[in-house]
């Protein structure tokens, strides 16, 4: 084993590898092949209490209390009132919560991990602890499938001048067979984009057709593959985190809050570790067991996915219908809209 660097490395500077990182003291290196906050891949949609707890307020650019789910036989409102919803820059969010942290961060390209250390363009790292925050791409923990499609979604999106037409999401085959399709306005103009739970990439035409039925032009396209099942949360000695452990929540692709969640749990485990008051070992066993906990919400929704992509649209639109209703409502709403708050003493750790 070469001399160990530094005590922990964080792969990965975005949602999931920051939470990490802004929870951690010590010698800590937080590696990304980009500048923090340049890349942006998602259409950064979230309740607004996540960039409140952060301390990221300033980078919601608008709030959104109601959401439509738009199918070709109707239109069902959500009252998002209780749990109001946000769109957020990117840029800001992320450079906001670097802001927070004390690690040393280097732009690099990780290659992999080789005898304990971390392979990077710029030389090997190495370190007792790594969480793996790479996203789908698990540069640490695994590595991407050859075929991504096979296993994972993949989302694409572009920026238009539309309107504000109100959060929306799409359910429409004709549209996008086994996917879904959204609006998102964000101050200025609105993010417009379509995800296919099978995984299929090519995906323009069909954004370039809807795009012209609002009657805008398209922007700069951005997107990639997102997971919607859970891996496995510890390889070897490695954390993942995030994408990077599949935690991108079925049916609604929301992944900012789950890698924001458990990154932050696992931030807190790795600096008990860091403090002598927990084993390396003992770290990540309880780290698998707090995410095994939530095994059962994630086949739920893993479910509400599957039926999303494989029964009429009309089928799937009365459900949306009657989730919409009370008493069902009842059973999942607020409480959905909650999931991965921070208790108040933990909400800017700083
Ligand atoms: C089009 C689209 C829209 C979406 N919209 C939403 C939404 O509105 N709300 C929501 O909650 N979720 C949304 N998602 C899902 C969400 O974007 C992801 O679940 C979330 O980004 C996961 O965060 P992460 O930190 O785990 O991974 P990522 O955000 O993918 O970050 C991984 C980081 O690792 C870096 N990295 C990767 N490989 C390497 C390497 N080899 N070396 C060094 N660095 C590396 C990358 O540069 C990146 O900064 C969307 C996804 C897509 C595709």
């Amino acid at each position: 084993m070469p001399a160990r660097d530094y005590d922990a490395i964080v792969v990965g500077a975005s949602f999931a590898g920051l939470a990490v990182a802004r929870q951690l003291r010590g010698n800590v290196l937080l590696l990304d092949r980009n500048e923090v906050g340049a890349v942006q891949t998602s259409a950064c949609g979230t309740p607004l209490w996540l960039p409140e707890a952060l301390g990221v307020a300033s980078s919601v650019l608008q709030v959104h209390d109601r959401l439509l789910i738009r199918t070709p036989t109707r239109t069902v409102r959500y009252d998002l009132a209780p749990v109001p919803f946000c769109t957020f820059d990117y840029r800001a969010f992320c450079r906001g919560l670097l802001a927070q942290c004390r690690t040393r961060f280097l732009r690099t390209s990780v290659v992999g991990i080789q005898e304990g250390a971390v392979v990077t363009g710029d030389g090997r790292f190495t370190a007792p602890i790594v969480i793996d925050a790479s996203g789908w791409r698990r540069a640490v923990s695994g590595g991407a499938p050859d075929r991504p499609g096979e296993r994972y979604s993949f989302g694409l999106e572009t920026h238009t001048e539309l309107d504000d037409e109100g959060l929306t999401f799409l359910l429409d085959q004709r549209l996008i067979p086994q996917g879904l399709g959204w609006i998102f306005p964000v101050g200025r103009g609105s993010l417009i984009g379509l995800g296919s739970y099978a995984g299929r990439s090519k995906l323009k035409p069909a954004i370039e057709s809807l795009v012209r039925r609002h009657g805008v032009a398209s922007g700069a396209y951005h997107g990639t593959y997102f997971p919607s099942r859970l891996l496995r949360p510890t390889v070897g000695r490695v954390f993942a985190v995030g994408d990077a452990a599949g935690q991108c929540l079925p049916l609604t692709a929301e992944g900012i809050r789950p890698a924001v969640f458990f990154g932050g749990e696992c931030g807190r485990i790795v600096q008990q570790i860091l403090d002598g008051a927990l084993s390396l070992e003992a770290g990540l066993e309880r780290y698998r067991r707090l995410v095994a906990a939530y095994r059962r919400p994630y086949r739920l929704l893993r479910l509400a996915q599957w039926m999303a992509a494989h029964t009429p649209t009309r089928w799937f639109a009365l459900v949306t219908h009657a989730a919409a209703m009370r008493p069902f409502r009842s059973g999942w709403w607020p409480r959905y809209g909650w999931f991965g708050r921070p208790r108040p003493c933990e909400a800017v750790a700083t």
